[in-house]
Protein backbone atom coordinates (compact mmCIF):
# COMPACT_ATOMS: atom_id res chain seq x y z
CA UNK A 1 0.00 0.00 0.00
CA UNK A 2 2.46 2.50 0.93
CA UNK A 3 4.63 1.53 -2.10
CA UNK A 4 1.54 2.05 -4.47
CA UNK A 5 1.07 5.75 -2.74
CA UNK A 6 4.96 6.70 -3.12
CA UNK A 7 6.01 5.16 -6.51
CA UNK A 8 2.70 6.26 -7.71
CA UNK A 9 0.66 9.40 -8.25
CA UNK A 10 2.64 11.40 -4.89
CA UNK A 11 6.10 11.23 -6.21
CA UNK A 12 5.17 14.87 -7.05
CA UNK A 13 7.99 15.37 -9.53
CA UNK A 14 6.70 13.24 -12.05
CA UNK A 15 2.85 14.00 -11.86
CA UNK A 16 3.62 17.46 -10.89
CA UNK A 17 0.67 18.53 -13.75
CA UNK A 18 -2.03 15.86 -13.06
CA UNK A 19 -1.77 17.13 -9.07
CA UNK A 20 -2.56 20.60 -9.92
CA UNK A 21 -5.75 20.18 -12.32
CA UNK A 22 -8.07 21.02 -9.72
CA UNK A 23 -7.93 24.56 -7.64
CA UNK A 24 -9.21 24.49 -3.34
CA UNK A 25 -11.96 27.77 -3.64
CA UNK A 26 -13.60 27.51 -6.57
CA UNK A 27 -17.29 25.63 -6.14
CA UNK A 28 -18.89 28.73 -8.07
CA UNK A 29 -20.14 26.41 -11.34
CA UNK A 30 -18.49 24.42 -13.74
CA UNK A 31 -16.96 27.02 -16.20
CA UNK A 32 -15.47 29.19 -13.08
CA UNK A 33 -13.77 25.67 -12.07
CA UNK A 34 -11.92 24.99 -14.98
CA UNK A 35 -11.51 28.60 -15.47
CA UNK A 36 -9.41 28.68 -11.63
CA UNK A 37 -7.93 25.46 -12.27
CA UNK A 38 -6.00 26.34 -15.29
CA UNK A 39 -4.69 30.04 -13.92
CA UNK A 40 -4.09 28.31 -10.23
CA UNK A 41 -5.49 31.61 -8.83
CA UNK A 42 -8.57 30.12 -7.07
CA UNK A 43 -8.87 33.51 -5.05
CA UNK A 44 -9.02 35.46 -8.18
CA UNK A 45 -12.05 33.81 -9.71
CA UNK A 46 -15.21 35.74 -10.09
CA UNK A 47 -18.38 34.93 -7.97
CA UNK A 48 -16.23 32.58 -5.42
CA UNK A 49 -17.55 31.42 -2.71
CA UNK A 50 -15.60 30.75 0.49
CA UNK A 51 -15.38 26.61 0.44
CA UNK A 52 -12.93 25.29 3.25
CA UNK A 53 -13.16 22.19 2.31
CA UNK A 54 -9.49 20.86 0.66
CA UNK A 55 -9.25 19.09 -2.69
CA UNK A 56 -9.47 15.23 -3.44
CA UNK A 57 -6.02 16.03 -4.56
CA UNK A 58 -4.87 17.85 -1.48
CA UNK A 59 -6.56 15.37 0.93
CA UNK A 60 -4.29 12.01 -0.96
CA UNK A 61 -1.27 14.30 -0.13
CA UNK A 62 -2.14 14.69 3.14
CA UNK A 63 -2.87 10.99 3.34
CA UNK A 64 0.73 10.28 1.35
CA UNK A 65 3.24 12.05 3.60
CA UNK A 66 1.15 10.81 6.85
CA UNK A 67 2.18 7.47 5.45
CA UNK A 68 5.84 8.23 4.39
CA UNK A 69 5.99 10.10 7.92
CA UNK A 70 4.61 7.08 10.07
CA UNK A 71 6.90 4.79 8.21
CA UNK A 72 10.31 6.19 7.73
CA UNK A 73 9.99 8.89 10.50
CA UNK A 74 7.94 7.49 13.77
CA UNK A 75 10.19 4.32 14.31
CA UNK A 76 13.12 6.78 14.56
CA UNK A 77 12.25 9.64 16.26
CA UNK A 78 12.89 9.60 20.29
CA UNK A 79 16.28 8.06 19.43
CA UNK A 80 16.96 10.69 16.76
CA UNK A 81 15.73 13.13 19.72
CA UNK A 82 17.96 11.86 22.24
CA UNK A 83 20.97 11.54 19.97
CA UNK A 84 20.82 14.91 18.15
CA UNK A 85 21.04 12.73 15.02
CA UNK A 86 20.33 14.49 11.69
CA UNK A 87 17.48 12.23 8.99
CA UNK A 88 19.84 13.02 6.50
CA UNK A 89 18.76 9.84 4.98
CA UNK A 90 15.41 10.80 5.40
CA UNK A 91 15.82 14.25 3.44
CA UNK A 92 16.98 13.02 0.64
CA UNK A 93 13.95 10.48 0.43
CA UNK A 94 11.46 13.91 0.78
CA UNK A 95 13.87 15.19 -1.76
CA UNK A 96 13.06 12.21 -4.36
CA UNK A 97 9.72 12.21 -3.65
CA UNK A 98 9.07 16.13 -4.24
CA UNK A 99 8.46 17.66 -0.95
CA UNK A 100 11.75 19.66 -0.55
CA UNK A 101 10.68 21.86 -3.74
CA UNK A 102 7.09 21.76 -4.02
CA UNK A 103 6.74 25.59 -4.48
CA UNK A 104 9.20 26.01 -7.31
CA UNK A 105 7.86 25.86 -10.94
CA UNK A 106 8.62 22.44 -13.11
CA UNK A 107 11.28 24.26 -14.92
CA UNK A 108 13.65 24.10 -11.93
CA UNK A 109 12.22 20.74 -10.52
CA UNK A 110 9.76 21.91 -8.49
CA UNK A 111 6.59 20.64 -8.15
CA UNK A 112 4.88 23.72 -9.47
CA UNK A 113 2.15 23.69 -6.17
CA UNK A 114 1.69 26.32 -3.88
CA UNK A 115 1.98 27.38 -0.08
CA UNK A 116 -1.38 25.61 0.68
CA UNK A 117 0.20 21.83 -0.61
CA UNK A 118 3.48 23.17 1.31
CA UNK A 119 1.61 23.71 4.76
CA UNK A 120 -0.04 20.14 4.06
CA UNK A 121 3.51 18.52 3.62
CA UNK A 122 5.22 20.45 7.01
CA UNK A 123 2.35 19.90 8.77
CA UNK A 124 2.24 15.93 8.69
CA UNK A 125 6.02 16.10 8.83
CA UNK A 126 5.24 17.96 12.07
CA UNK A 127 2.46 15.90 13.50
CA UNK A 128 5.60 13.31 13.67
CA UNK A 129 8.75 15.06 14.16
CA UNK A 130 8.84 19.11 14.42
CA UNK A 131 12.53 18.49 13.62
CA UNK A 132 11.46 16.82 10.14
CA UNK A 133 9.46 19.73 9.65
CA UNK A 134 11.77 22.59 10.18
CA UNK A 135 14.49 21.05 7.98
CA UNK A 136 12.49 20.89 5.00
CA UNK A 137 10.79 24.63 5.83
CA UNK A 138 14.55 25.98 6.11
CA UNK A 139 15.50 24.91 3.22
CA UNK A 140 12.15 25.59 1.50
CA UNK A 141 11.01 28.70 1.66
CA UNK A 142 14.25 30.37 3.09
CA UNK A 143 16.68 29.63 1.49
CA UNK A 144 15.18 28.20 -2.09
CA UNK A 145 12.80 30.79 -2.42
CA UNK A 146 14.99 33.45 -1.37
CA UNK A 147 17.12 32.03 -4.90
CA UNK A 148 13.69 31.70 -6.26
CA UNK A 149 12.57 34.95 -5.62
CA UNK A 150 15.73 37.05 -6.01
CA UNK A 151 18.23 34.71 -7.93
CA UNK A 152 19.12 35.94 -11.68
CA UNK A 153 18.43 33.05 -14.32
CA UNK A 154 22.10 31.52 -14.11
CA UNK A 155 21.95 31.55 -10.15
CA UNK A 156 18.04 29.43 -10.85
CA UNK A 157 19.27 27.52 -13.14
CA UNK A 158 22.18 26.44 -11.20
CA UNK A 159 20.75 25.88 -7.53
CA UNK A 160 17.13 25.08 -7.72
CA UNK A 161 17.32 21.62 -9.61
CA UNK A 162 20.00 20.50 -7.09
CA UNK A 163 18.28 21.96 -4.11
CA UNK A 164 14.11 20.93 -4.59
CA UNK A 165 15.49 17.10 -5.68
CA UNK A 166 16.92 17.24 -2.24
CA UNK A 167 20.23 16.20 -3.68
CA UNK A 168 21.49 19.56 -1.68
CA UNK A 169 20.34 20.78 1.45
CA UNK A 170 19.71 24.45 2.02
CA UNK A 171 20.32 26.85 5.14
CA UNK A 172 19.51 30.64 5.06
CA UNK A 173 21.74 32.74 7.84
CA UNK A 174 20.55 36.45 8.96
CA UNK A 175 20.44 35.91 12.72
CA UNK A 176 23.93 37.21 14.58
CA UNK A 177 24.30 37.15 18.06
CA UNK A 178 24.06 40.96 18.41
CA UNK A 179 21.32 41.45 15.25
CA UNK A 180 18.40 38.74 16.22
CA UNK A 181 15.01 40.45 16.21
CA UNK A 182 17.04 43.70 15.40
CA UNK A 183 18.15 41.89 12.12
CA UNK A 184 19.01 45.26 10.81
CA UNK A 185 22.10 45.58 13.06
CA UNK A 186 23.54 42.89 11.37
CA UNK A 187 27.35 43.43 11.67
CA UNK A 188 28.91 40.58 9.02
CA UNK A 189 30.55 42.64 6.34
CA UNK A 190 31.31 41.74 2.65
CA UNK A 191 34.17 44.17 0.99
CA UNK A 192 33.96 44.82 -2.79
CA UNK A 193 37.75 43.88 -3.95
CA UNK A 194 38.23 44.10 -7.53
CA UNK A 195 35.52 41.15 -9.30
CA UNK A 196 34.66 39.58 -5.66
CA UNK A 197 33.55 40.52 -2.34
CA UNK A 198 34.90 39.54 0.60
CA UNK A 199 33.32 38.19 3.86
CA UNK A 200 33.52 38.21 7.32
CA UNK A 201 31.59 37.72 10.69
CA UNK A 202 29.62 35.49 12.08
CA UNK A 203 26.00 34.11 11.69
CA UNK A 204 24.43 32.08 14.62
CA UNK A 205 21.21 30.09 15.40
CA UNK A 206 21.17 28.86 11.80
CA UNK A 207 18.91 25.65 10.65
CA UNK A 208 20.76 22.92 8.89
CA UNK A 209 23.62 24.90 9.22
CA UNK A 210 26.15 21.84 9.43
CA UNK A 211 24.42 19.52 7.03
CA UNK A 212 24.02 22.54 3.82
CA UNK A 213 25.61 22.35 0.41
CA UNK A 214 24.13 25.90 -0.09
CA UNK A 215 23.96 29.08 2.53
CA UNK A 216 22.12 32.21 1.81
CA UNK A 217 24.09 34.49 3.59
CA UNK A 218 23.41 38.14 4.89
CA UNK A 219 25.77 40.99 4.98
CA UNK A 220 26.89 44.30 5.38
CA UNK A 221 27.92 46.00 1.98
CA UNK A 222 27.31 49.72 2.78
CA UNK A 223 26.73 51.09 6.15
CA UNK A 224 25.23 54.56 5.16
CA UNK A 225 22.65 53.00 2.12
CA UNK A 226 18.89 52.79 2.85
CA UNK A 227 17.32 49.91 4.35
CA UNK A 228 20.39 49.06 6.03
CA UNK A 229 22.51 48.16 3.10
CA UNK A 230 22.66 44.55 4.12
CA UNK A 231 22.88 42.06 0.81
CA UNK A 232 22.44 37.93 0.33
CA UNK A 233 25.17 35.97 -0.78
CA UNK A 234 25.07 32.54 -1.95
CA UNK A 235 27.82 30.26 -0.44
CA UNK A 236 28.73 26.84 -1.52
CA UNK A 237 29.88 24.27 0.94
CA UNK A 238 33.54 23.86 0.22
CA UNK A 239 34.18 27.57 -0.38
CA UNK A 240 37.42 28.71 1.29
CA UNK A 241 36.91 31.03 4.56
CA UNK A 242 33.34 29.82 4.81
CA UNK A 243 32.29 27.14 7.50
CA UNK A 244 29.86 25.63 10.12
CA UNK A 245 31.02 26.47 13.72
CA UNK A 246 29.29 26.24 17.13
CA UNK A 247 26.11 23.44 16.89
CA UNK A 248 23.96 24.61 19.58
CA UNK A 249 22.57 21.90 22.10
CA UNK A 250 19.22 22.60 22.09
CA UNK A 251 15.99 22.17 24.42
CA UNK A 252 13.82 20.71 21.46
CA UNK A 253 14.06 20.01 17.79
CA UNK A 254 17.14 18.32 18.55
CA UNK A 255 17.58 16.26 15.60
CA UNK A 256 17.77 19.57 13.34
CA UNK A 257 20.67 20.86 13.59
CA UNK A 258 21.12 24.56 14.91
CA UNK A 259 24.39 26.56 14.97
CA UNK A 260 26.72 29.16 13.65
CA UNK A 261 28.20 30.04 10.47
CA UNK A 262 31.51 31.29 9.93
CA UNK A 263 32.97 33.62 7.44
CA UNK A 264 36.60 34.32 7.25
CA UNK A 265 38.42 36.59 4.65
CA UNK A 266 35.82 34.71 2.51
CA UNK A 267 35.59 35.57 -1.11
CA UNK A 268 33.15 35.29 -3.21
CA UNK A 269 32.72 36.39 -6.82
CA UNK A 270 30.45 38.61 -8.09
CA UNK A 271 27.92 36.13 -9.15
CA UNK A 272 27.55 34.58 -6.03
CA UNK A 273 25.42 37.87 -4.63
CA UNK A 274 21.85 37.10 -4.32
CA UNK A 275 19.59 39.94 -5.73
CA UNK A 276 20.47 43.87 -5.87
CA UNK A 277 23.10 45.06 -3.72
CA UNK A 278 22.18 46.79 -0.65
CA UNK A 279 18.61 45.37 -0.54
CA UNK A 280 19.03 42.18 0.87
CA UNK A 281 16.93 43.16 4.17
CA UNK A 282 13.92 44.21 2.24
CA UNK A 283 14.39 40.32 0.28
CA UNK A 284 14.55 38.73 3.70
CA UNK A 285 11.68 40.34 5.27
CA UNK A 286 9.51 39.08 2.00
CA UNK A 287 10.85 35.63 2.32
CA UNK A 288 10.05 35.72 5.87
CA UNK A 289 6.37 36.80 4.99
CA UNK A 290 6.22 32.98 3.29
CA UNK A 291 8.43 31.53 6.32
CA UNK A 292 5.62 32.66 8.82
CA UNK A 293 3.57 30.31 7.13
CA UNK A 294 5.74 27.01 7.24
CA UNK A 295 6.27 27.63 11.18
CA UNK A 296 2.55 28.42 11.42
CA UNK A 297 2.24 24.91 9.57
CA UNK A 298 5.28 23.35 11.69
CA UNK A 299 2.96 24.81 15.04
CA UNK A 300 -0.11 22.89 13.66
CA UNK A 301 1.64 20.11 12.69
CA UNK A 302 3.11 19.62 16.38
CA UNK A 303 -0.05 20.88 17.84
CA UNK A 304 -2.36 17.87 16.08
CA UNK A 305 0.64 15.19 17.33
CA UNK A 306 0.36 16.35 21.07
CA UNK A 307 -3.85 16.46 21.26
CA UNK A 308 -4.28 13.03 19.28
CA UNK A 309 -2.11 11.84 21.77
CA UNK A 310 -3.97 13.17 24.46
CA UNK A 311 -7.44 12.31 22.96
CA UNK A 312 -6.05 8.71 23.10
CA UNK A 313 -4.70 8.79 26.04
CA UNK A 314 -8.18 10.56 27.99
CA UNK A 315 -10.45 7.49 26.67
CA UNK A 316 -7.95 4.64 27.84
CA UNK A 317 -6.81 5.77 31.39
CA UNK A 318 -9.39 5.11 33.81
CA UNK A 319 -9.44 7.06 37.56
CA UNK A 320 -12.26 7.01 39.87
CA UNK A 321 -13.59 4.17 37.75
CA UNK A 322 -13.96 5.46 34.35
CA UNK A 323 -12.17 7.06 31.46
CA UNK A 324 -10.45 10.63 32.48
CA UNK A 325 -12.13 11.58 29.19
CA UNK A 326 -15.47 11.49 30.79
CA UNK A 327 -14.62 14.41 33.48
CA UNK A 328 -15.76 17.82 32.27
CA UNK A 329 -12.44 19.56 33.32
CA UNK A 330 -10.44 17.25 30.59
CA UNK A 331 -13.49 17.62 27.60
CA UNK A 332 -12.91 21.12 28.37
CA UNK A 333 -8.99 21.11 28.03
CA UNK A 334 -9.99 18.79 24.73
CA UNK A 335 -12.08 21.24 23.02
CA UNK A 336 -10.01 24.34 23.95
CA UNK A 337 -6.93 22.19 22.02
CA UNK A 338 -9.27 21.52 19.13
CA UNK A 339 -11.08 24.90 18.62
CA UNK A 340 -7.45 26.34 19.15
CA UNK A 341 -5.81 23.64 15.91
CA UNK A 342 -9.00 24.61 14.17
CA UNK A 343 -8.54 28.38 13.92
CA UNK A 344 -4.72 27.90 13.54
CA UNK A 345 -5.61 25.84 10.41
CA UNK A 346 -8.20 28.78 8.78
CA UNK A 347 -5.03 31.45 9.81
CA UNK A 348 -2.46 29.79 8.34
CA UNK A 349 -4.68 28.28 5.01
CA UNK A 350 -5.64 31.97 4.17
CA UNK A 351 -2.73 32.91 4.47
CA UNK A 352 -1.13 30.54 2.55
CA UNK A 353 -4.04 31.02 -0.25
CA UNK A 354 -3.34 34.63 -0.19
CA UNK A 355 0.41 34.18 -0.81
CA UNK A 356 -0.47 31.65 -4.03
CA UNK A 357 -2.83 34.15 -5.23
CA UNK A 358 -0.03 36.47 -5.62
CA UNK A 359 -1.09 38.88 -2.54
CA UNK A 360 1.09 40.24 0.43
CA UNK A 361 0.54 39.06 3.50
CA UNK A 362 2.95 40.70 5.77
CA UNK A 363 -0.16 41.06 8.01
CA UNK A 364 -1.90 37.52 7.21
CA UNK A 365 1.32 35.43 7.99
CA UNK A 366 2.57 36.99 11.32
CA UNK A 367 -1.27 36.51 12.11
CA UNK A 368 -1.02 33.01 11.49
CA UNK A 369 2.13 32.34 13.20
CA UNK A 370 1.29 34.51 16.36
CA UNK A 371 -1.71 32.71 16.94
CA UNK A 372 -0.59 28.93 15.80
CA UNK A 373 2.69 29.21 17.42
CA UNK A 374 1.17 30.60 20.52
CA UNK A 375 -2.00 28.13 20.19
CA UNK A 376 0.49 25.13 19.82
CA UNK A 377 2.49 25.90 23.02
CA UNK A 378 -0.90 25.51 24.81
CA UNK A 379 -2.04 22.57 23.61
CA UNK A 380 1.12 21.08 24.29
CA UNK A 381 0.70 22.23 27.87
CA UNK A 382 -2.78 20.82 28.18
CA UNK A 383 -1.54 17.33 26.51
CA UNK A 384 1.13 16.83 29.38
CA UNK A 385 -1.36 17.27 32.30
CA UNK A 386 -3.73 15.28 30.38
CA UNK A 387 -1.67 12.40 30.42
CA UNK A 388 -0.50 13.63 34.55
CA UNK A 389 2.77 12.44 35.79
CA UNK A 390 3.23 9.50 32.44
CA UNK A 391 3.21 13.14 30.21
CA UNK A 392 6.63 13.63 32.24
CA UNK A 393 8.44 10.87 31.03
CA UNK A 394 9.89 9.45 27.50
CA UNK A 395 7.45 7.05 27.50
CA UNK A 396 4.85 9.37 25.57
CA UNK A 397 5.01 11.67 23.00
CA UNK A 398 3.99 14.37 24.41
CA UNK A 399 6.78 15.81 26.40
CA UNK A 400 8.66 15.71 22.88
CA UNK A 401 6.07 18.51 21.90
CA UNK A 402 6.07 20.69 24.88
CA UNK A 403 10.24 20.54 24.42
CA UNK A 404 9.78 21.02 20.28
CA UNK A 405 7.19 23.42 19.90
CA UNK A 406 8.37 26.42 22.26
CA UNK A 407 10.47 26.97 18.80
CA UNK A 408 7.52 28.16 17.50
CA UNK A 409 7.20 31.23 19.16
CA UNK A 410 10.36 32.14 18.57
CA UNK A 411 12.55 31.22 15.26
CA UNK A 412 11.40 33.36 12.16
CA UNK A 413 10.67 36.34 14.71
CA UNK A 414 9.44 36.23 18.08
CA UNK A 415 5.86 36.56 18.97
CA UNK A 416 6.60 39.54 20.58
CA UNK A 417 8.10 41.04 16.26
CA UNK A 418 5.32 39.25 15.26
CA UNK A 419 2.83 41.95 17.48
CA UNK A 420 5.26 44.58 16.61
CA UNK A 421 4.46 43.48 12.68
CA UNK A 422 0.83 43.38 12.73
CA UNK A 423 0.67 46.63 15.18
CA UNK A 424 2.17 48.15 12.02
CA UNK A 425 0.62 47.09 9.13
CA UNK A 426 -3.10 48.05 11.26
CA UNK A 427 -2.05 51.39 12.03
CA UNK A 428 -1.20 51.88 8.26
CA UNK A 429 -4.43 50.50 6.95
CA UNK A 430 -6.38 53.12 9.87
CA UNK A 431 -4.07 55.84 7.66
CA UNK A 432 -5.03 55.11 4.42
C1 LIG B 1 16.00 26.42 16.78
C2 LIG B 1 16.22 27.75 16.12
C3 LIG B 1 16.35 27.80 14.74
C4 LIG B 1 16.61 29.02 14.11
N1 LIG B 1 16.84 29.04 12.75
C5 LIG B 1 17.24 30.19 12.16
C6 LIG B 1 17.65 30.20 10.78
O1 LIG B 1 17.60 29.17 10.08
N2 LIG B 1 18.12 31.36 10.25
C7 LIG B 1 18.19 32.51 10.98
O2 LIG B 1 18.63 33.52 10.44
N3 LIG B 1 17.80 32.54 12.29
C8 LIG B 1 17.34 31.41 12.90
N4 LIG B 1 16.97 31.42 14.22
C9 LIG B 1 17.07 32.65 14.99
C10 LIG B 1 15.73 33.25 15.39
O3 LIG B 1 15.09 33.81 14.27
C11 LIG B 1 16.03 34.27 16.51
O4 LIG B 1 16.38 33.52 17.65
C12 LIG B 1 14.85 35.17 16.78
O5 LIG B 1 14.61 36.04 15.70
C13 LIG B 1 15.04 35.98 18.07
O6 LIG B 1 16.28 36.59 18.13
P1 LIG B 1 17.17 36.44 19.46
O7 LIG B 1 17.26 34.99 19.77
O8 LIG B 1 18.44 37.17 19.28
O9 LIG B 1 16.32 37.11 20.61
P2 LIG B 1 16.31 38.69 20.99
O10 LIG B 1 16.09 39.49 19.77
O11 LIG B 1 17.50 38.99 21.82
O12 LIG B 1 15.00 38.76 21.89
C14 LIG B 1 14.98 38.47 23.28
C15 LIG B 1 13.60 38.84 23.81
O13 LIG B 1 13.37 40.25 23.64
C16 LIG B 1 12.18 40.45 22.90
N5 LIG B 1 12.32 41.65 22.06
C17 LIG B 1 13.35 42.00 21.25
N6 LIG B 1 13.09 43.16 20.63
C18 LIG B 1 11.87 43.55 21.04
C19 LIG B 1 11.03 44.68 20.76
N7 LIG B 1 11.38 45.63 19.88
N8 LIG B 1 9.82 44.76 21.37
C20 LIG B 1 9.43 43.80 22.25
N9 LIG B 1 10.18 42.72 22.55
C21 LIG B 1 11.38 42.60 21.96
C22 LIG B 1 12.02 39.21 22.05
O14 LIG B 1 10.69 39.02 21.62
C23 LIG B 1 12.48 38.13 23.04
O15 LIG B 1 11.43 37.81 23.91
C24 LIG B 1 16.68 30.21 14.87
C25 LIG B 1 16.49 30.15 16.26
C26 LIG B 1 16.28 28.94 16.88
C27 LIG B 1 16.12 28.92 18.37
Amino acid sequence: MTCLVFCGFFALRSHPVWFRSFSPLCTSGRGAVLACARSRHPIRCHNRIVDFEYTPEQIQLRHAVREFAAAEIAPHVMEWDEAQTFPLEVIRKLGGLGYMGCIFPEEYGGAGLGYVEYSIIIEELSRVDGSVGIIVAAHTSLCSNHIAKAGTPEQKKKYLPKLTSGEWLGCWSLTESEAGSDAAGTRSTAVRDGDDWVLNGAKSFTTNAHYADVCVGMAVTNRTAAQHGISAFILEKGTPGFRAGKKENKLGLRASATGDVIFTDCRLPHSQLLGKQDEGFVDSLRILDGGRISIAALSIGMAQGAYDAALKYAKLRKQFGRPISEFQAIQHKLVDMATKIDASRLLTYRAATMLDSGKRVTRESAMAKLFASESAVYIANEAVQIHGGYGFTKDYPVEKFYRDVKLCTIGEGTSEIQRLVIARQLLKDQAK
